[in-house]
């Protein structure tokens, strides 16, 4: 498979080379040259087969000729070895629980997926090791430096702002060892995204090593969140209603790939992307105009994004035209104060207890439904309620159980390098 830059300046790219520099030359997100289908066939009889044959099927042609089959269904089986339950809310929808892999987040499957890959692509260069450099506000550090644990030929680097990340964080980030180092640097997340960038292009480094991201924007992050969407309507299809998924939206990567998966057949019939107050795309579908903003703080911090990257593949998958994009998209935006009322909500009505992400993918939901009650919804619950503790116990008034693996990761001691700026990281990276 050919990836092209949707900035059309850089030449186009092998799947292998598209997830190694994880954005073009041009700047531009790379996107599939073609989209292949699957046969109405497969979705007839997909109750029948397994989640990795499913997630197996609908990926190999993104990656073709690059990953032999004997190695993409070992990637895919490693990748998904954690649950993926569809926890029933009303009568009229659940919450598909994406947090069950071993940071708790949903962003575990695309980290684990793109370090598995990148491993398999440098299996004979050991020597050469690739180095990812990640610099991160909290959650996406955790799920990179998790994915990447063990594999040969990777060395992660992460970056993060002293005394600005949760404890569970911080200790997620700095308790692996093995291949993984955590820099603590004196500033905020913005300086530690400033260093990394100043990285990639400082030719002292990067003649000796070869830097590579694993943002959300890395092809090979990005289409695997495909999986959940198969498996939501795997799970869903014996209730014989048009299914809608409202997903909690920041970068918009992961409803990106829900779009994607529609594309090469999955029935899905309607998208909603669910926003906090930072609403870039709600405010695009109701005025037309696309205006990116300045991110501002919220209780649901992972969605708090003023520009979103992927959102320009999301246009490209409807060919840019605006009016098929909204038969099949809605957007809707909500406040902090509409969240913790949602959790309040959703605890009432079911005895379900969600994270803020989930509970802003539930209004959403909420919203579409009552003009559409024909229709089966399903939220995504993108987070583990114990990574937004103080929130949601404050707002529940109850106490959350803390899962087993991550009270492992609590007692374990914290390993970091303090630096103080870029030469830190440099003198770090050449060491
Ligand atoms: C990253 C993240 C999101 C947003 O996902 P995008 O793919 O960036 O839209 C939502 N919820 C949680 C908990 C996240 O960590």
């Amino acid at each position: 498979m050919i990836y092209n830059s949707l900035n059309k300046k850089s030449k186009a790219a092998e799947f292998p080379e598209a997830v190694v520099r994880g954005i073009a030359p041009d700047r531009g997100l790379y996107f599939p040259e073609k989209i292949h289908r699957l046969p109405d066939s497969f979705f007839e009889n997909i109750e029948q087969e397994s989640i990795p044959e499913i997630a197996f099927q609908a990926i190999a042609p993104f990656v073709e000729g690059s990953i032999p089959e004997n190695e993409l269904r070992k990637i895919i089986e490693e990748t998904l070895d954690f649950d993926f339950p569809i926890v029933p809310i009303t009568n009229q929808m659940g919450t598909l629980e994406l947090f069950q892999g071993p940071t708790l987040a949903f962003k575990d499957v695309g980290a684990r997926f793109m370090a598995r890959c990148l491993g398999y692509f440098n299996r004979e260069n050991t020597s050469q090791k690739i180095t990812v450099l990640v610099a991160t506000s909290g959650d996406t550090g955790g799920a990179v430096a998790n994915g990447f644990l063990g594999v040969p030929g990777i060395e992660v680097v992460i970056l993060y702002p002293k005394g600005k990340v949760s404890e569970v964080q911080e200790q997620q980030l700095t308790t692996l060892g093995q291949n993984i180092t955590a820099l603590e640097v004196d500033g905020v997340f913005d300086d530690c995204q400033d260093m990394v960038k100043t990285a990639f292009l400082d030719e002292d480094i990067t003649k000796h090593k070869q830097l590579t991201s694993a943002n959300s924007i890395n092809v090979a992050r990005w289409l695997p969140q495909m999986f959940y969407y198969f498996i939501a309507y795997r799970a869903l299809k014996k209730i014989n209603k048009p299914l809608v998924v409202s997903v909690p939206s920041g970068n918009f990567g992961n409803i990106c790939a829900g779009l994607m998966a529609r594309e090469i057949g999955l029935p899905i019939d309607h998208f909603i992307a669910s926003t906090n107050i930072n609403d870039v795309v709600p405010d695009f579908l109701s005025s037309g105009v696309y205006t990116p903003k300045k991110s501002s703080p919220t209780i649901s911090n992972a969605m708090d994004v003023g520009d979103p990257s992927n959102f320009i593949r999301i246009l490209k998958i409807f060919g840019d035209d605006f009016e098929s994009l909204k038969e099949t998209f809605s957007g809707y935006r909500f406040t902090d104060d509409e969240t913790r009322e949602a959790l309040k909500e959703i605890h009432e009505i079911s005895g379900y207890v969600a994270d803020p992400h989930g509970a802003v993918g539930y209004l959403g939901l909420k919203e579409y439904l009552k003009d559409h009650p024909e229709k089966y919804g399903i939220f995504l619950e993108t987070a583990h309620p114990v990574k937004f503790l103080d929130t949601v116990e404050d707002t529940l008034n109850i106490k959350v159980d803390i899962p087993e693996r991550l009270k492992e990761t609590l007692s374990k001691t914290k390993e970091s390098i303090e630096i103080q700026d870029y030469q830190g990281l440099k003198n770090f990276l050449l060491r």
